[in-house]
């Protein structure tokens, strides 16, 4: 009976634990659907790039900021004030190129930076759009409003709700394949060797960001030739769900060996009328394995009639530039929503992790 007496006391208790357990899971799933996605924003810069990041903790980390000038400064500050922001946590400065790099200044006269993050000293002397590019912005690093980092390949940097590796910067790679890759790579073969990129092109500081069980990829516009040795003769990125497409999808980047490797569900081009969106590129993401859809920033003139995206998955087609975006909407089960501002249409991806 004693025996008995304490069972049902047991029972008791577990009702309340398991009550106690129910109710926490429901507030869980209360704070899951009001704000645990990642949003990140694709902005229109016409042909250069800039990707707005934002995470469930409230950080934010802006990838390049376009050109000279109000207009790509205008569109990413608005781009913020949509997400609710009143400062940029990290700027992170792929490569010292005019379309990249040159919206610090208006940027900043705009909304305030926490960190700048970039791969170091300029390396193309050369060029005196890059020269005075890099100028520009020494210059608001010298103003001191913002810290700054310089990246090396294997860094995590420091924002919190997601992870931010550095794969790649100043033409320096990741040692050793991420973790579950490091299988030899079978598209090394079917792409082409070239020569060295001598451009900030190669230095690009890439980067591979994973939030919850999503991953994505952008190495800037890291070139063919930079690509070949990080993903040949084994691939050291593995598999990733989003492909954000290198160099605006000119046919200077995105070979086999790094887009059939990777095995992407969704690639999304920073591309702009008149640049990028090279026809061999475009095919090339029309067959690579496993991916689902493309998504453009605009139509491509070179594509034409038969290689663009179809119009739904294009932000901006040909006529008046209205500066429409790309919306990213990401939950950590892997699950994501791509939305085009232009239409409203959205595209929904099941999670298949
Ligand atoms: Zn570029």
């Amino acid at each position: 009976m004693k025996f008995i007496k304490l069972s049902a006391r047991l029972i008791a208790g577990l009702f309340v634990v398991m009550n106690m357990l129910c109710a926490s899971s429901v507030l869980l799933t209360a704070q899951t659907s009001t704000g645990a996605n990642l949003k990140v924003y694709f902005v229109d810069v016409e042909g250069g790039q800039s990707t707005l990041f934002v995470t469930p903790a409230g950080q934010s980390l802006l990838i390049d900021t376009g050109t000279p000038g109000n207009r790509d400064a205008d569109r990413i500050a608005a781009a913020a004030k949509l997400a609710g922001l009143s400062k940029i946590d990290y700027v992170l400065i792929t490569h010292y190129h005019a379309d990249h790099v040159g919206g610090v200044p208006p940027l900043v006269a705009r909304i305030p930076v926490g960190t700048f993050i970039d791969h170091g000293p300029n390396r193309e002397f050369d060029d005196k759009s890059t020269v005075q590019g890099y100028a520009e912005y020494q210059k608001v690093l010298a103003a001191g409003n913002s810290k700054h980092i310089v990246a090396r390949p294997g860094d995590v940097l420091p924002i919190l709700g997601m992870n931010v590796k550095v794969i790649s910067a100043d033409g320096n790679f990741i040692p050793n394949a991420l973790p579950g890759a490091g299988q030899p790579n079978q598209y090394c073969a079917s792409s082409e060797v070239r020569a060295a990129d001598q451009t900030e092109n190669a230095r690009s500081l890439g980067t591979e960001i994973t939030f919850g069980k999503l991953k994505i990829l952008d190495l800037g516009d890291l070139t063919w030739d930079k690509e070949m040795q990080l993903m040949c003769p084994v691939n050291k990125i593995g598999n990733v769900d989003i492909y954000i497409v290198s160099h605006h999808g000119l046919f200077q980047s995105s070979s086999p060996a790094l887009v059939d490797a990777i095995h992407a569900r969704v690639a999304i081009m920073d591309n702009g009328a008149k640049k990028g969106g090279s026809v061999p590129t475009l095919q090339t993401l029309a067959t690579a394995p496993g991916l689902e859809t493309l998504w453009q920033l605009h139509f491509s003139e070179d594509g034409g009639m038969h290689n663009n995206t179809p119009e739904k998955y294009i932000a901006n087609l040909q006529g008046p530039d209205t500066g429409n975006y790309i919306e990213l909407v990401a939950a950590p089960d892997g699950s994501f929503e791509v939305v085009n501002s232009r239409t409203g249409f959205t595209q929904k991806y099941a999670t298949t992790r």
